[in-house]
């Protein structure tokens, strides 16, 4: 057995899983259940409140005040520490990437509402993201704060255990459900939520394939990045746990032009789904994620006669930022 670290209650959980009853006839394969991490909390949607329960939890026990972050501009992630920095009185100061002056719109302007400290970097200085953490961990240090990083993500051996737990409520959805699903579908970008789930099923005994579909990057990165988690996951927690013969299955054929670009069809799966089930995915994320599992169906990827799992993982505010792409 294992047994949890401690964790702040920052979620909103257990979230729903509901049957995508018209989807599933329309598509005529196997029947489409959703799990509405979405749902996680207002401010604080989507799947990086699930880790940060455990990084805030291990930031407070140390006693640190200020939380330093990295993402993209319109990072959901960054949203997530923002707002709860905000809620818990932590200084949170973000280190955002874009090679543009980024408009002040979606997660970004919820950042800026929170009075999160803010510095953008351009594509070319963020690969020295390492530096950057150090620089500013110095900064606050010798202000006498007591600074605390957060890796891009929330992705690190600690931040593995919210989706562990995640599974946990997701075996107990199943048996109230009365179903065995063959497959969880998700979206995968820094790799925690994918990290997290793999070794959260085994843990939990549950036979179920996890295909992840990258938003960015290819299967070489993520089968190294999954790991990476994982054995510092091990390393700092479950020493005597044997972790080589997890499978990581990755799918990068749905990444599109960008990492944040989606392609046309992306966007009309977001309405698609919109409109038929009222549940609304975004162009970064979720909408990838989806629109390659519906491909997937297509080509009879899936047993006609099995359940399967989309997890909804968020990133609302992030469509929200991208209007102008719906055509409406
Ligand atoms: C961050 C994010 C993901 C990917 O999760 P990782 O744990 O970073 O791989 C998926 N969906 C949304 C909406 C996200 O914000």
């Amino acid at each position: 057995m294992i047994s949890y670290p401690a964790k702040l209650n920052l979620a909103q959980t257990p979230t729903p899983l509901h049957k995508l009853a018209r989807l599933s006839a329309k598509m005529a394969g196997p029947r489409i259940w959703i799990k509405r991490d979405d749902l996680t909390g207002c401010l604080t949607s989507g799947n990086k409140v699930r880790k940060l329960e455990f990084l805030l939890a291990e930031a407070v026990a140390n006693g640190c005040d200020t939380i330093i972050t990295s993402g993209g501009v319109q990072s959901n992630h960054c949203r997530a520490v923002a707002v709860l920095g905000a809620q818990l009185g932590l200084r949170v100061h973000l280190l955002l990437r874009s090679d543009i002056e980024p408009a002040p719109v979606g997660n970004l302007l919820l950042d800026q509402l929170v009075g999160a400290t803010i510095s953008h970097y351009s594509q070319d200085e963020f690969k020295q993201l390492d530096g950057l953490f150090a620089h500013w961990q110095t900064h606050y240090a010798q202000q006498g704060a007591k600074p605390f990083s957060i890796p891009t993500g929330g992705s690190n051996g600690t931040g593995v255990w919210g989706y562990i737990a995640a599974a946990e409520e997701l075996k107990a959805d199943f048996v109230r459900e009365n179903i065995s699903p063959s497959t969880i579908v998700h979206a995968t970008g820094s790799g925690g939520t994918q990290a997290g789930l793999i070794v959260g099923c085994k843990i939990h005994n549950m036979p179920v394939q996890i295909e992840a579909y990258a938003v960015c990057d290819n299967v070489a990165y993520f089968d190294r990045k999954v790991r990476d988690d994982l054995r510092q996951w091990q390393e700092q927690f479950a020493p005597d746990m044997a972790l080589d013969s997890l499978s990581i299955n990755t799918n990068d054929q749905f990444v599109g032009p960008d990492y944040g670009v989606a392609p046309p069809e992306v966007f009309d799966t977001i309405k698609e789904l919109a409109a038929l089930e009222g549940v609304i995915l975004d162009p970064v994320y979720t909408g990838k994620a989806f629109h390659g599992m519906l491909e997937g169906i297509r080509q009879g990827n899936y047993d006609k006669d099995s359940d399967i799992i989309f997890l909804h993982t968020g990133g609302l505010f992030g469509l929200l930022a991208q209007q102008d792409r719906l055509n409406f």
